[in-house]
């Protein structure tokens, strides 16, 4: 019988993951948080959905999961929740991009030329495009290519339009709302406690940063948006349309060959 065959490089002998490479193998590397989300959501659940979405795609484009990055960038009260939130536990900016930039030289090293960077907690976005940043100008004679996807910005107007019927509060007060949960929902409903979501929203936000930040500047749940019409049925469209939209950059960036 077969062996089946495995996408997590820790999985992998190290002369198994070298071959893998060496035939071009897109290596992903999952990004989130450990940050509340709710009454009714875990606290890994940035790192929980571009976790699942990588192990979705590895298969479909030869790819390999690296053990993500389960920390992330300070919680930011408009689009986290903020700091104040027992579980909440965050990187200093400069911790997050020498982690990235670290593990990032590794891979060039090992001589990985197609790598993706799957994110899913808005506030590292920078940090990490900090920390690509100094890995390639360290690595100078590095060609290879690396992709940073954000899953949120892979879902079109249209389904955002059908999923909220027009209401979509945008995606700074999408956390622990609405998408989230659904997205939840499908991966992983045995964590999702859908009797504890509330109908509480963050009513007037702030248009700018503020220092200290009030506490009650966001809801008393960490909920930003309401996630009460959040389903598994929805989880699965918007898993659908995020996952062929990342198949179609693979294959624009990476080429024909992606397929495995
Ligand atoms: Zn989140
Ligand atoms: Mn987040």
């Amino acid at each position: 019988m077969a062996t089946p065959a495995r996408y997590r490089m820790e999985e992998l002998s190290w002369d198994e993951y070298k071959r893998r490479i060496e035939a071009g193998a897109i290596l992903f590397l999952p990004c989130g948080a450990l940050e509340q989300h709710g009454y009714h959501l875990p606290l890994g659940t940035d790192v929980t959905i571009p976790l699942c979405l990588a192990l979705r795609l590895a298969p479909q484009v030869n790819g390999i999961v690296a053990p993500p990055l389960s920390y992330g960038y300070k919680s930011q009260p408009l689009s986290g929740g903020g700091q104040h939130f027992p579980g909440t536990t965050s990187l200093d900016g400069q911790t997050l991009t020498w982690l990235t930039r670290d593990v990032l030289k590794e891979f060039m090293r090992h001589g990985a030329t197609r790598i993706v960077l799957l994110q899913g907690h808005m506030e590292n976005t920078f940090f990490l495009i900090e920390g690509i940043d100094l890995a390639r100008r360290e690595s100078a004679a590095y060609t290879g290519k690396i992709l940073l996807i954000e899953w949120w910005q892979l879902l079109s107007s249209p389904t955002l339009d059908q999923v909220f019927d027009q209401n979509f509060p945008g995606w700074e007060l999408e956390h622990a709302a609405l998408v989230e949960t659904a997205l939840m929902m499908y991966f992983r409903p045995e964590l999702v406690q859908t009797e504890k979501i509330t109908a509480e929203k963050v009513e007037h936000p702030l248009p700018y940063h503020l220092f200290p930040y009030p506490p009650d500047m966001v809801t008393p749940s960490g909920s930003l948006s309401p996630a009460h019409r959040a389903s598994r049925e929805k989880g699965e469209a918007l898993v659908e349309e995020i996952v062929a939209a990342a198949l179609a950059i693979l294959q624009r960036e990476f080429g024909e060959d992606t397929a495995s």
